[in-house]
């Protein structure tokens, strides 16, 4: 394809775009196609010969959408939200342009210095404290994760290779194996599976501590364990507190498990991949009290602050530990210049990584954060309309505390009537939500997740609930 027609194709696809977004309300949220739908719709091998762009463009209808669930509809509530902006769009096509892979400084100056800027500028908004940031001069500073859960396992890592050479100045005559055979790692049975996940791939023990009755990870818990498991001989290392859990939203008490741990010697990540973003809202920073006690730091702009997928940031107060765990110094990588700007290899799993900063940069600047604020506090709003509109109808019940833009709520009765409920709700296809179960009871999560989202989309989505419990009933 040359320069011509890529205006014609581009431009046609930018006319595509907006109109998805901006009618997106008006198609079935949920698929209904089958597994191995799409095979048959197109060829079994790749074409020989060059097709023209506008059968390409016709297909998207044909193909693609029909098995598409559409994150970005207003009716959209399962898990949590995947950021979507237009700014964000336009800058991943010019980092798709650039297509740099800016592992080292010299592979792309303007990707590593506008990703160190911009961790800032964001660690700013968040009031994260000075030590977290480059421009404060002192060893600490932000970078772009794929996703939260990369995050987690390198702080696991820099956690894991910090106690290791501790250990071994205290005990010389320890070898690696019986050091890393005793480390073990802490967060709340509410954590993300990721976490969970982060001790396998890490080779490490990781114990689950039990939550409070409002699904917090206490101080008191966590000096617990690390106290029983000191007294069992293990070497405590690491810990996960979670601002803003998956199931129910909420927030591990940072304020007690931090100086628990600072107090143990133990590396405190806090995992705040969704609510994260709330914290440019001064009115939710209290959440994050204790913040000064971590280690390292992630949210996921790319979950609820407009930043479309992939883009977890991550903060580290001194990523020496993860850099030099991970530093393999091939030749071919080194440049005359290392040492004095970050070299982003060294501080994640994969070598090659995009011009994600763009998309950050595009955003923060096309939106202000006063309008990013804005939309969080909207989608808070919303989660309390929907929360008044639950509680109004005697047949329901909130399963927990609403945080942010999450409403967990069940009917009141049996765990099998609410999901009987909740296959009828996607099923009807007109919402989607998934469930959660918290010490055996199992609840319904409404997410609010879409940019486009308006009050009566909200309205709209609590009479598809109550009409799928009137369903219910009726066929009881
Ligand atoms: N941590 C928490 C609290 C989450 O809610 C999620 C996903 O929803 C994750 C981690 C995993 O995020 P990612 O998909 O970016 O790895």
């Amino acid at each position: 394809m040359e320069a011509p027609e890529f205006r014609d194709f581009a431009k046609s696809m930018v006319d595509y775009i907006a109109d998805y977004l901006e009618n997106i309300r008006d198609r079935r949220v949920l698929p209904e196609v089958k597994p191995g739908y799409l095979a048959p719709l197109i060829p079994e091998a790749a074409p020989e010969k060059p097709e023209d762009w506008q059968d390409v463009m016709k297909d998207i209808e044909r193909v693609i959408m029909p098995g598409v669930t559409h994150w970005h509809s207003p009716k959209f509530h399962a898990y949590f939200p995947t950021a979507n902006s237009y700014p964000a769009i336009v800058a991943d096509m010019l980092s798709g342009a650039i297509a740099c892979i800016g592992f080292t400084w010299i592979a792309s100056p303007a990707c590593t210095e506008l990703e160190v800027v911009m961790l800032d500028w964001l660690g700013k908004m968040l009031e994260l404290p000075a030590e977290f940031l480059a421009c404060s001069g002192g060893k600490g500073g932000g970078v772009i994760q794929g996703t939260a859960s990369e995050s987690t396992l390198v702080a696991l890592l820099g956690a894991k290779a910090k106690k290791l050479k501790e250990v071994k100045e205290e005990h010389p005559e320890w070898d690696d194996h019986t050091i890393l055979g005793k480390l073990v790692g802490y967060a709340s049975a509410q954590a993300h599976s990721s976490v969970e996940r982060a001790g396998l791939l890490g080779g490490v023990k990781l114990r689950s501590v039990p939550a409070d009755e409002h699904n917090r990870l206490r101080g008191d818990a966590l000096d617990q364990a690390i106290k029983q498991d000191l007294a069992d001989g293990l070497i405590p290392f690491y810990a996960v507190v979670t601002l803003g859990t998956t199931n129910s939203c909420a927030f591990d008490r940072l304020d007690e498990c931090g100086p628990v741990a600072n107090k143990h010697n133990v590396w405190v990540h806090v995992d705040a991949a969704y609510a994260g973003s709330a914290f440019i809202c001064p009115e939710y920073r209290h959440h994050m009290k204790g913040i000064e006690t971590a280690d390292s730091f992630n949210f996921n702009p790319h979950k609820w602050m407009l930043v479309n997928f992939d883009c977890s940031a991550m903060w580290l107060k001194d990523p020496s530990w993860v850099v030099n765990a991970f530093n393999v110094d091939p030749l071919y990588l080194k440049h005359d210049m290392q040492g004095s700007a970050p070299d982003y290899r060294h501080w994640q799993i994969p070598l090659g990584r995009r011009f994600r900063a763009l998309k950050l940069w595009f955003v923060l600047r096309l939106y202000g954060v006063e309008n990013l604020q804005a939309h969080i506090r909207r989608h808070c709003g919303f989660a309390q309309q929907f929360a008044d509109l639950c509680v109004a109808d005697k047949r329901f019940e909130l399963a927990a505390e609403v945080n942010m833009g999450l409403v967990c709520f069940r009917l009141k009765g049996s765990n099998e009537r609410n999901e009987a409920l909740l296959k009828r709700i996607n099923g009807r296809g007109k919402i989607h939500m998934v469930p959660a179960k918290i010490r055996d009871v199992y609840f319904l999560r409404m997410a609010v997740c879409s940019r486009f989202t308006q009050p009566e989309d909200m309205e709209y989505s609590w009479k598809e609930v109550a009409a799928a419990a009137d369903e219910m009933e009726a066929a009881e």
